[in-house]
C-alpha cells in the first residue's frame, strides 16, 4: 500500500513518526506527495511544474504554499531534493522500491540522467559510522552540460 493511499495515515506507523516529530501529512502534502507517486519514480519536478500539474487537476494553491510543502516533505525524508546549479531545485519521490542512486544534471537545460554507484554509497557509510551520524542517504549530483546544449 501505498503511503498516500492510506488517507488516515496518524494511525499508520510512519503517521506516528511523523507525528512525533510535530509534523502531519496533511490534505495539502498528500496530494502534492499523490503526484509524485502517479508519475512515477525517476521523474525530476520543479516546484513549479508540481505547482501547474495541481493547478489543472483543479487544486486553487499557490507557488509558495508548494515550495513550501515540498521542503517539509524533504525535511519528512519522503521527497528528495537535487540542486541546480543556477538555484533551481528538483524533487522526486524518495520511496523504497526506488535504488538509490545519483544524478547526471544539465546545467543549461536541467535534463537530469539518474545512475548508481555502489562506492558512493560505500563511501557514504564510512564517512557517517567515523562521525558518528545516522545515514539517511548518500547521493552524489554530478552538474555538467548534455550533448545537446554543448
Ligand atoms: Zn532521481
Ligand atoms: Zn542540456
Amino acid at each position: 500500500m501505498t503511503l498516500s493511499s492510506q488517507y488516515n495515515v496518524i494511525t499508520s506507523p510512519l503517521g506516528d513518526d511523523l507525528h512525533k516529530d510535530g509534523k502531519r501529512l496533511t490534505p495539502q502534502r498528500l496530494k502534492v506527495l499523490n503526484l509524485f507517486e502517479n508519475i512515477g519514480s525517476g521523474k525530476h519536478l520543479s516546484a513549479e511544474e508540481v505547482h501547474q500539474k495541481l493547478v489543472k487537476s483543479s487544486s486553487k494553491v499557490s507557488l509558495a504554499t508548494i515550495y513550501r510543502t515540498l521542503r517539509l516533505l524533504v525535511q519528512m525524508g519522503l521527497l528528495h531534493e537535487l540542486e541546480l546549479s543556477e538555484g533551481g531545485h528538483r524533487y522526486e519521490l524518495l520511496s523504497n522500491d526506488t535504488p538509490e542512486h545519483h544524478h547526471l544534471i544539465c546545467i543549461r537545460c536541467g535534463r537530469t540522467e539518474e545512475f548508481e554507484n555502489e562506492q558512493v554509497l560505500e563511501a557514504g557509510k564510512v564517512a557517517a559510522k567515523i562521525n558518528g551520524f545516522k545515514l539517511i542517504e548518500s547521493s552524489l549530483n554530478v552538474r555538467a552540460i548534455c550533448p545537446k546544449c554543448i
